[in-house]
């Protein structure tokens, strides 16, 4: 070692919510400190936040410290705690192999300095770290515990929610989650709403129409009454979506149920101590109401996304019929899972194109020939009338929501035409008639070109209407082999004409 040590300094900044770490500039300040006293050469500082966007992983200031030790271009590196150093056993074992080998000793500003060629030093260096990475598992371990103790009382995780306010109890020891009437009557009036039979979409005009605010509006404007942020203008109310509304009908707080690791292999529900807005009997018949994610249960026309899903492919387990999902290992590709057992899936693309091949084959091979020529049974004019209603339904929401009606008159509307419509809807035949024209179409297409052409033309709403009137049922099984290709051998195929 020279006379006057070649000296780096090393900062990190990392997250920590205990608000205990010491910001880069005030350890690279207290190194250059302890370097001046010293009479050692500061000759480069590196520095690492691993709580910017980039952060994290990636340590690109520690990188450039270790190619300068590996290069013999420094004897001793400075650093506020030796903490900052390393994060995990499996980096500082290999940080001190390479220190060792470049006879670089560690000085730390809150610690001792370790000369890493010696056996005591790399002994230190290590028994330190230990107990570094011990306190930050142990400090996470307590999160995680308490996280779990919150869960298991039923208590609410941390912000409080919409339908509730959170209120000091104890004289402030602990807080409770409390009704809050104006939002609790917007959940309790939609779950009604939905469980008699009313449309998402007339909700949603609804709400909008009568201005009500979002809940997030609703919660900032409680903030705002109880913190006061004068400084602030009061929050301006935004626009109800379906989205919203259905994800307030369907939340299990709803019915006082605390659900720990949503979504989660490990996920877990417990009695909540807060005060149910709906009964669970509401809660369990409104979900069942409005199945899957993100599908939404209004019948307005044209929308359909997807080609197989609520009854034209079933599960091989339970019979359940296909919802959609992204699945997290197929690379966000869209996958069809069973509503029911949820064990049965398939990447949407191939069922799709195999539905949309033994179509086509269908349609060429004449067979429909018969089904084609009959006359399109008594049922057109129920669907006929089906459709009216439908309309004139939404045309009331719409009338709502543009002010030219009230509240009062679009119940009535909907008092009179629902019973109607939900009859109708009640009487319709498990394959429905073949439309006219469709019918005249798929009796023109005589060419496979000709059937390609007509099926690519159609939106994915048309496609569907002829699946279920040729009866398509798809019945996906159980890969028969493990592995990600697609085997159609799985997927069984009948008619139900
Ligand atoms: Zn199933």
């Amino acid at each position: 070692m020279s006379a006057t040590p070649r000296v780096a300094i090393y900062a990190r900044i990392s997250e920590d919510p205990s608000g205990e770490a010491v910001g880069v500039s005030r350890q690279l300040e207290d190194a250059r400190t302890m370097a001046a006293a010293r009479d050692w050469q500061v000759v480069a500082e590196y520095s690492d936040n691993d709580i910017s966007a980039l952060g994290g992983r990636q340590r690109p200031g520690y990188d450039a410290l270790m190619a300068d030790v590996a290069g013999g271009r420094l004897d001793k590196v400075i650093v506020f705690h030796t903490s900052r150093l390393w994060r995990n056993r499996r980096e500082r074992a290999a940080g001190i192999e390479l220190l060792a080998a470049q006879a670089v000793s560690v000085a730390a500003v809150r610690g001792p300095e370790l000369d890493l060629s010696s056996a005591y030093g790399r002994g230190m260096a290590g028994l330190m770290g230990e107990f570094d990475t011990m306190e930050s598992e142990v400090k996470s371990e307590r999160i995680r515990a308490a996280k779990a103790k919150t869960a298991r009382e039923g208590r609410p995780s941390s912000r409080v929610s919409y339908g509730w306010r959170r209120v000091a109890m104890d004289g402030g020891r602990r807080t409770q989650d409390v009704i809050d009437a104006p939002a609790a009557a917007v959940v309790r009036a939609i779950v009604s709403r939905l469980l008699a039979g009313d449309t998402m979409l007339a909700i949603v005009a609804d709400l909008n129409a009568r201005q009500v605010p979002t809940p997030t509006a609703h919660l900032r404007a409680l903030r705002w009454d109880r913190d006061g942020w004068c400084q602030w203008p009061r929050p301006a109310t935004s626009a109800w979506t379906m989205a919203t509304v259905r994800g307030l009908a369907i939340r299990d707080a709803n019915a006082a149920i605390r659900v720990h690791h949503a979504g989660r292999p490990t996920e877990q529900t417990f009695e909540a101590t807060w005060e149910p807005l709906v009964t669970l009997e509401d809660h369990l018949a409104v979900k069942a109401l409005l199945p899957g994610s993100g599908v939404s249960p209004v019948g307005r026309r044209g929308d359909r996304q997807y080609l197989l899903t609520g009854g034209a492919a079933y599960c091989g387990d339970c019979g359940g019929t296909m919802r959609t999902k992204t699945g997290a290992s197929d690379k966000g590709k869209r996958r069809y899972l069973c509503e029911g057992c949820g064990n049965i899936g398939r990447l949407i693309a191939p069922v799709d194109a195999l539905a949309a091949d033994v179509v086509r084959a269908r349609i060429l091979s004449g067979e429909l020939s018969s089904l084609l020529e009959a006359p399109a049974a008594d049922d057109a004019p129920r669907r006929e009338r089906v459709a009216e209603l439908q309309q004139r339904l939404a045309d009331a929401a719409t009338s709502f929501s543009a002010g030219r009606i009230t509240i009062d008159q679009l119940e009535a509307i909907s008092a009179t035409l629902r019973p109607e419509l939900d009859a109708l809807q009640r009487d319709a035949p498990s394959a429905p008639a073949i439309p006219a024209g469709l019918a005249a179409d798929i009796r023109q297409a005589n060419t496979a070109a000709a059937v390609a052409e007509l099926w690519n033309g159609w939106t994915v709403q048309q496609r569907r209407t002829a699946i279920d009137a040729l009866g398509l049922r798809l019945t996906i099984n159980r890969a028969s082999k493990k592995g990600p290709r697609f085997n159609p051998n799985d997927i069984a195929i009948t008619w139900d004409r």
